[in-house]
């Protein structure tokens, strides 16, 4: 098999990095504070609580949540992973919309599970009368909201008919803090909810990619199962450290994902009258696509100037087919950073 192919991470200064979807932002000054406290105290010779407590009581504290309904992670992706050797055994099938998240299509075929594709029509929409079978038989359905790379956003009545009956939903919601209309956890308390399980990272919003944290929120019966196959000791103190800080510091984070929501209108506006086609985005990031699908010849330009995007495409994508669906995937940066990357695209182009 081929394995998931991150995103270029050149360790390097001097680049405009747009593709990966950090966060331009420093994290809250109370993360680097609290870190090196833990780190003067040098209390790393004793293992961290198995269970990150102090995390999970923190987002209890922010959100108004049971710590039992929490499971921290390495990472939003370590919990996906977890998700699937939970709930799913081998032959069985799981689900997702595509084009979405390539990496649910990789962690299928490491359980060796069936993976398939919930195909989105040219809107970006379900076409859920077609795929009612798959939706029947999948054990998990993972359902990034806002969808990368369209930062596109289904509303509560749109996928709440995609809870599969014999198995759950999963609402990847990495980029959820980034919504005009920030979402919350009460669907987990809709008739459905027992069926559903939240994924949340603090990578993107939190602009914590670089200490891997992530969490799980779920009814406590998912969550204990989950906590059966996760490693022992899976959240790191220094970590945790650092996410609990940041959780705490909820204010920093609602004000750069202000400042990058108006980022983003910007730059929608400035890609469109430079004469792509830009998708209504609600996460950090927007596509475009140009008429001329010159899309791998505009990314290997930017490079050159030492501005990375994410040039993708969609083998399977049936929305353009019998061609792949491509285009670029442009993470939402400082105003600067636009500005940069709006003067290449202006000679490029
Ligand atoms: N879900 C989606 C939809 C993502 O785009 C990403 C980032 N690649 C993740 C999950 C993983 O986030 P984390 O950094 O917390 O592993």
């Amino acid at each position: 098999m081929t394995g998931y192919v991150s995103g270029e991470q050149p360790q390097e200064t001097g680049w405009v990095k747009l593709n990966t979807n950090e966060n331009p932002y420093p994290p809250s000054p109370h993360v680097a504070e609290a870190v090196q406290k833990v780190v003067s105290s040098c209390r790393v010779n004793v293992y961290p609580d198995a269970l990150a407590t102090p995390f999970r009581n923190a987002i209890g504290k922010q959100f108004n949540i049971d710590p039992d309904w929490v499971l921290p992670a390495n990472g939003s992706d370590e919990n996906l992973t977890i998700l699937m050797r939970t709930f799913v055994d081998e032959g069985e099938s799981i689900a997702s919309p595509y084009p979405s998240y390539i990496l649910y299509e990789t962690l299928a075929k490491l359980q060796n599970a069936t993976f398939e594709r919930l195909q989105l029509d040219a809107n970006w929409s379900f076409q859920s009368d077609r795929d009612q079978q798959i939706i029947d038989r999948c054990k998990l359905l993972f359902l990034p909201n806002p969808n990368s790379p369209s930062g596109t956003l289904w509303k509560e009545e749109e996928f709440l008919p995609l809870v599969p009956p014999c198995g759950l939903l999963i609402l990847d919601g990495a980029y959820a803090d980034f919504c005009d209309e920030p979402i919350g956890f009460e669907v987990l308390h809709s008739q459905k909810g027992k069926q559903i399980v939240i994924t949340r990272t603090l990578s993107k919003s939190y602009s914590l990619a670089g200490i891997r944290f992530g969490y799980a929120v779920a009814h406590p019966d998912l969550i204990a199962g989950m906590r059966k196959v996760k490693d022992s000791y899976n959240c790191d103190l220094l970590s945790m450290t650092a996410a609990v800080a940041a959780i705490e510091d909820h204010e920093w984070m609602v004000t750069n994902s202000n400042k990058i929501r108006k980022t983003r209108s910007s730059l929608t506006t400035a890609l469109r009258e430079l004469g792509f086609h830009v998708l209504d985005s609600q996460a950090n990031f927007v596509w475009i696509t140009h008429a001329t699908k010159q899309h791998q010849h505009i990314y290997e330009q930017l490079k050159t100037k030492k501005i990375l995007v994410r040039y993708m495409v969609y083998p399977h994508a049936e929305m353009t087919s019998p061609e792949p669906l491509e285009g670029l995937r442009i993470t939402v940066g400082t105003d600067e950073q636009i500005t940069q990357l709006l003067d290449a695209l202006r000679e490029i182009i």
